[in-house]
């Protein structure tokens, strides 16, 4: 493999994202979201959470069963901690990968303001990079987040699916 991709770079700390991982299992990490690292990260619309792979794997269908079996679990409740945190108007949930060549899913508000059409919502975000907000902002909602996503996990109580990723 060549040069690393952002998400590995994260993984082996070269990329420090604000507010550090929300989550963490043996498949999975939850974090702010960036859309760019030089010279320091570039961080995303406030409250656009990333669900990346812990392995470098660059399509959907070369996940793992393990990897998948409590992926729509663990989106959900990213999906609704988002969505308690910072009351937006619609929460995105997408996979793309194909800027970055690893699987991460995106967890994303759109904010009253915002256009109310994926299509330009996607554009403003990484390609006009119209809505990034400061590490502080990112390291506060990545904290609200995390508060709403702790209960929302410990809800599942001993959720097997949970327990068998091997939360922490
Ligand atoms: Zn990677």
């Amino acid at each position: 493999m060549g040069e690393k991709c952002l998400a590995c770079r994260i993984d082996a700390g070269e990329v420090v994202v604000p507010g550090g991982e929300i989550y963490s299992d043996d498949h999975w990490v939850v974090e702010h979201g960036v859309v760019s690292t030089a010279p320091v990260a570039l961080v995303s619309l406030k409250g656009h959470m990333a669900v990346r792979c812990r392995r470098h794997v660059e399509h959907f269908y070369l996940l793992t069963d393990e990897e998948l079996l409590n992926l729509g679990l663990l989106l959900h409740d990213v999906a609704e901690a988002v969505a308690r945190a910072t009351r937006p108007e619609h929460v995105y949930v997408f996979l793309s990968g194909e800027v970055m060549g690893h699987v991460c899913w995106h967890v994303l508000p759109r904010y009253v303001g915002m256009p109310a059409n994926q299509a330009d919502v996607l554009n403003g975000l990484f390609r006009l990079k119209t809505w990034v907000c400061s590490h502080d902002e990112a390291s506060k909602t990545s904290g609200e987040i995390k508060g709403f996503l702790d209960q929302l996990v410990a809800a599942r109580g001993n959720n097997e699916l949970y327990a068998h990723m091997g939360w922490r």
